[in-house]
């Protein structure tokens, strides 16, 4: 099975993708935690220099684009294919959703050239469940910012991106919530315990404990 999670910055991602990988070794199943963009050494090359707070020119939004599927067609093929075929679940930080809200509402780029690249790029992989941490814009961004000082890439982002950007991406996660019915929108705002309590019955329902 493969799991991801998605949602704008500062919704708790962290936290609670490591609830859900210890729920689930905890109920015997073997898992394999990784990240987007990223989660091999080649993946993680162009994860760094995406999110590198200072270009020496602008980053065009189609080499983005092609940058970060680059980096989804090494991951998925050296590292979560594998793992899947090997039984293993897969819960994974960010997937294309985040291309779908970051590079085509965020940026503007349509959401056709977006899906031919899926096509290619992930050939009928898609994830079983999503788990969308939803929070107002304002929460989550105060909780990023205060991370910010002990995490290099997050902040770079940040200085750089207006909050309409951040207002775009966040519809085009809703957008998604509405349209595909793999996805869990869960209202990250909430006490922990809530959140947890949520995701960890989606997980019952998946494994069938
Ligand atoms: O939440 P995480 O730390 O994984 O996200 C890192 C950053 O990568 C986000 O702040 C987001 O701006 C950026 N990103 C992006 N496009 C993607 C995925 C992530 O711009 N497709």
């Amino acid at each position: 099975r493969f799991i991801t999670f998605e949602g704008g910055e500062g919704v708790g991602k962290s936290t609670n993708i490591q609830f859900c990988a210890e729920w689930l070794r905890s109920h015997g199943v073997e898992v394999l935690v990784t990240r987007e963009p990223g989660g091999t050494p080649v993946a993680e090359t162009i994860r760094n220099q995406l999110l590198k707070a200072h270009h020496s020119e602008p980053v065009d939004p189609m080499a983005e684009l092609l940058l970060v599927f680059a980096a989804r067609a090494q991951h998925i093929n050296t590292l979560i294919k594998p793992a899947l075929i090997a039984g293993k679940w897969v819960v994974c930080d960010r997937f294309t959703d985040s291309t779908v809200a970051y590079q085509g509402f965020g940026r503007g780029l349509p959401q056709a050239w977006i899906e031919e690249l899926k096509l290619l790029v992930q050939r009928g992989l898609e994830p079983d469940c999503t788990f969308l941490l939803d929070a107002p814009l304002g929460i989550g961004m105060a909780r990023a910012r205060g991370r910010a000082i002990s995490n290099g890439d997050v902040i770079d982002r940040f200085e750089q991106e207006q909050q309409e950007f951040f207002e775009r991406v966040q519809q085009g996660f809703h957008w998604l919530a509405q349209h595909n019915r793999r996805m869990r929108r869960i209202d990250a705002s909430q006490p922990l315990d809530n959140v947890q309590a949520q995701i960890a019955a989606v997980l019952q329902e998946l494994t069938g404990l």
